[in-house]
């Protein structure tokens, strides 16, 4: 196949879109796909080039601001140090998490710094940034010069059979063929390495489902598994339908939960959307949006006390923030610690203040229940590891919830340099600004499922919102608080019904 990309600026090529491609033959479609994933390769060569560019242009200012780090070389620095800003940079650049962001500042210094020559292989439009940064995650605990070799083996390798023609499973078994002949050692020293990485991180999925993702040694693995699998087919055998990932789900709840005892507390924040539904609509478990649960589910947690019902919360009727609330003594927004609870009948709202500096336990509760996660701009950090930060510094600004935010330990130190500034409004979010004078906006969280306001609503057609009760603005009334909710109402009589 021969391949005729249009010149464009960075050595890539034009992509107009709109082509009707039914009219081209089978053979030019597949010479264009040659064209677009070399020329992709190559915005990734220079991409990884300008991100590791970053990395090391932040290290520099953070190294003059800190004079009394142990670093004398700031001119030829660049690693991506601790306290770098470069992942809040990126991070909404590329659309990724500060997570994510990180790990491809450090994938970006390595494979400039160590593999140079897979970077120039992705220029030359044969590797992508993916199977590129596969292989030097499999190399990054080896020396620079086994690591420079065993690139040198995968490229004349490449060249010998005409490119990067493995896949990422076969490249990476091949990589650590070569580095055990290369190293004997570091596949031992990687796997005591590997055993450290073990942990479970949970994502929201949807509003019904998380997602969990564990990382656990092999031989734990296979007997948890075999665990699963023995208690998923009594499940079977009990239930009609259940297929096998189903089941699986449900014997590992089971064998969890029948060794704890673990209450989850759920907020009556948000009216039943539709009251002839199995699923109701609840505000708790730690998670920063809303879930749907099946209503026998309720009715079961709240008779074994798995689940409590705490005081409803008045929300603000247009962004959905916490402005009043009874946040219970021990509650943590994560169900870590989540008993024991109990009420303390005496609500905090977002204008009490406080005349000291110290934040009381009402205030901090208050605000973690607000704020969920670090309010830096992609921070998904919960405030269970958060200080509450007083955004105009004490005595300038006051001990309350209007001048208080969570911030990370990373995030409050960045606050801190004279290079970030936020601002925390009235309807509790905040405006950051980056080094370079862009604004970011950060929202606390909307218990309400409410839509923020269209910047111009003028030019848009009503908000149906509008004509909805639950959403009528009406000025926060305290006394709201002795009342039942139309959530605690819709509970009580599904609980009734039965
Ligand atoms: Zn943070």
């Amino acid at each position: 196949m021969t391949s005729t990309p249009v010149p464009a600026a960075g050595g890539g090529v034009a992509c107009p879109v709109g082509r009707d491609w039914s009219l081209v033959s089978l053979e030019a479609k597949l010479d264009r796909l040659v064209a677009l994933q070399e020329a992709a390769n190559r915005v990734e060569a220079e991409k990884v080039e300008v991100l590791a560019a970053i990395a090391v242009d932040r290290d520099r200012r953070i190294l003059a601001d800190c004079p009394d780090e142990d670093d004398t070389e700031a001119g030829t620095h660049g690693r991506l140090e601790d306290w770098s800003d470069a992942p809040e940079l990126v991070a909404p650049i590329l659309g990724v998490s500060l997570g994510v962001a990180t790990g491809r500042l450090h994938t970006a210094v390595g494979l400039v710094q160590r593999a140079p020559a897979l970077v120039a292989e992705m220029a030359a439009g044969r590797l992508d940034g993916y199977r590129a940064s596969m292989v030097h995650a499999d190399l990054a605990d080896a020396p620079a010069a086994v690591e420079a070799a065993v690139v040198a083996r995968l490229v004349g390798h490449a060249r010998k059979v005409g490119g990067w023609v493995e896949p990422v499973g076969p490249l990476r078994r091949r990589t650590r063929t070569i580095v055990a002949r290369c190293a004997p050692d570091l596949p031992v020293a990687g796997a005591r390495a590997d055993r450290r990485d073990r942990g479970i991180d949970v994502r929201g999925l949807s509003e019904t489902l998380d997602e969990w993702t564990w990382r656990v040694p092999v031989e734990d693995s296979r007997l948890v598994r075999a665990a699963v699998e023995e208690h998923a087919g009594v499940l079977r055998s009990e239930t009609q339908d259940l297929s096998v990932p189903q089941s699986r789900s449900d014997a590992l709840t089971a064998l969890v939960l029948d060794h704890t005892k673990v209450t989850v507390h759920l907020h009556a924040a948000v009216p039943a959307d539709d009251t002839a539904s199995d699923l109701v609509r609840l505000t708790g478990f730690g998670a920063t949006d809303t879930t749907l649960v099946p209503t026998t589910w309720l009715r079961d947690a709240l008779d074994t006390g798995r689940a409590v019902i705490d005081q409803p919360l008045l929300c603000d009727p247009n962004t959905g923030a916490l402005i009043a609330g009874d946040i219970t003594r021990g509650f943590r927004p994560s169900t870590r610690h989540p008993t024991p609870c109990t009420t303390t009948h005496g609500a905090t709202t977002a204008t009490d203040v406080d005349p000291r500096y110290r934040i009381p336990a009402a205030i901090r509760r208050f605000i973690a229940f607000r704020d969920k996660t670090c309010r830096f701009p992609g921070c998904s950090i919960s405030t269970t590891f958060c200080d509450l930060d007083h955004v105009t510094p004490w005595p300038h600004g006051p001990t309350s919830p209007h001048n208080l935010i969570a911030l990370c330990r990373r995030h409050h130190r960045l606050k801190q340099t004279p290079h970030w500034n936020v601002r925390l409004l009235p309807d509790a979010t905040t405006e950051w600004t980056t080094p370079y004078g862009t604004t970011i906006t950060t929202s606390p969280v909307n218990l309400l499922n409410t839509i923020p306001p269209a910047p111009n609503l003028a030019a848009l057609p009503p908000d149906p919102a509008v004509d909805d009760p639950r959403h009528e603005p009406d000025q926060p009334d305290l006394r709201d608080l002795r009342d039942l909710s139309p959530m605690e109402r819709h509970l009580t009589e599904l609980l009734t019904a039965a």
